[in-house]
């Protein structure tokens, strides 16, 4: 049974105006209050239930407190809580085996605190190999927020944040809100490369270190790319000598039931970004998987760059014991299922049924719901219908994701069918209700 403790939340209210929120009017936040959860449900200090259908910020692929995680950071903060980098560290090491055990071809891990330095020296690592400078990144993408990462991103958030130089953005396919004026799914593809290739020719090909894309923009709108289109940036990569960084921060580790999404796309990139899944979150960590190529470049010069967290013993422990369970209890699998059986039907028949889902897209547990206000126009909702939903779907029991005009549909990986069928009846019903209690 979930303890109630109305007292606890009522002082996690007032003790949070001491704390100052990401991307936030300070003041203005009013933030939900969660005090513990399990599997894929999380529970307010009242002892009311949620599905978390948010997996917090699309990190918690295998689901709350899964009880080998949590013994094994337990049993790690028994031996060893912190170690240098320069040491050598056997449970590090089993972490970037265990990592590497999932990118075959690759040669070696590169610890980050999260998913923005991860980027950020991925970056680096682009630059120095290739003595080149510009990355070309996509407007529709969001890479973290440091002093790189957030101008290779590429929406609102980059804007106020615009003092790294060196940075190009394109855009990438999205047939659903195309800027190339596609009508099928394979123009989009071939009109997406060759207005990369143009941008790489103008820029000078001389000049440009790395394509950085995630393998599927998920904060822009879960926008699984066409078939070949990774591939396409592949060939241009190549064609122009620069590297290509895929960024599998929120995409990886299970979310598209496959442990990278790129691995459905057939494609090798140079370096690929992590974090989130690839523990949950349990303890803050990310990382670089560098190719034997770029890891020779460095086998002769200095690497300039370190932290002093880079394989921290709890996250390298919870690393190695999340991937392990993730593989033996066939979390993997589960979430390509779910996507197929459940929540692709599910989804596709709810934007049937609601004019205002102009489309649902994506794969495995990783899905959004476009929401328009007119379905010829594909006019984006406003603000106020997305905090409409988000009322009455947490009033429902179900913790949203919302983004934009958007709701994403993106619960654990381990979530059950049962689960998986719930939320949909909660998503049928909100829709029902802020539209007026008239399915379309
Ligand atoms: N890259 C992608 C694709 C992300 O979704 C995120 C975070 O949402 C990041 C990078 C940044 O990760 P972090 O917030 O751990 O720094």
């Amino acid at each position: 049974a979930i303890a109630s403790d109305p007292a606890a939340g009522d002082r996690a209210r007032a003790l949070d105006a001491h704390v100052f929120h990401s991307w936030s009017v300070q003041g203005q936040t009013n933030p939900f209050a969660i005090a513990g959860g399990l599997g894929t449900r999380v529970w307010d200090h009242d002892g009311r239930e949620y599905l978390d259908f948010s997996s917090q910020l699309v990190n918690a692929n295998i689901g709350h407190q899964h009880p080998k995680v949590v013994a094994a950071i337990k049993a790690q903060a028994d031996v060893l809580t912190t170690v240098a980098p320069a040491t050598t560290n056997l449970v590090r090491g089993e972490a970037a085996a265990a990592v590497l055990a999932h990118a075959p071809g690759f040669q070696s891990v590169f610890f980050t605190n999260g998913g923005a330095d991860a980027i950020e020296n991925a970056i680096r690592m682009a630059r120095l190999h290739t003595g080149r400078d510009k990355v070309v990144s996509l407007y529709r993408s969001y890479h973290g927020n440091t002093g790189a990462a957030v101008v290779a991103t590429g929406d609102w958030r980059r804007v106020p944040n615009e003092y790294a130089r060196g940075h190009v953005h394109a855009f990438g396919p999205f047939l659903y809100r195309s800027e190339f004026w596609s009508a099928s799914v394979e123009q989009e593809c071939e009109r997406a490369l060759h207005h990369m290739r143009r941008v790489i020719e103008a820029e000078g090909p001389e000049s440009v270190a790395a394509i950085l894309v995630e393998a599927i923009p998920g904060t822009a709108g879960v926008i699984v790319p066409p078939p070949g289109y990774l591939a396409g940036l592949r060939e241009l990569a190549d064609r122009f000598g620069a590297m290509l960084i895929m960024d599998e921060v929120m995409s990886g580790f299970g979310r598209t039931g496959e442990w990278f999404a790129h691995d459905a796309h057939d494609v090798r990139p140079d370096l690929i970004a992590f974090a989130k899944g690839v523990n949950s979150g349990y303890v803050p960590v990310g990382g670089v998987v560098v190719s034997p190529e770029i890891h020779e470049t460095f086998s002769s010069r200095v690497f300039p760059g370190g932290l002093t967290y880079s394989g921290h013993p709890l996250a390298a422990a919870s690393i190695v014991a999340t991937l392990d369970a993730m593989a033996s209890e066939g979390i993997v699998d589960n979430a390509r299922r779910i996507g197929q059986d459940v929540l692709g039907p599910g989804l596709a028949a709810l934007a049937e049924r609601h004019a205002m889902i102009g489309e649902a897209r994506g794969v495995g547990v990783f899905w959004a719901l476009d929401l328009v206000s007119d379905a010829k126009t594909r006019t984006p909702v406003g603000a106020d219908v997305i905090g409409a939903l988000k009322g009455a779907l947490l009033r429902r029991g179900l913790l949203p994701f919302a983004a934009d005009n958007r709701i994403h549909v993106v619960p654990p990986c381990v979530v059950t069918d049962d689960e998986a069928h719930r939320a949909l009846e909660i998503y049928d019903e909100a829709f029902a209700e802020v539209a007026g209690g008239a399915a379309a």
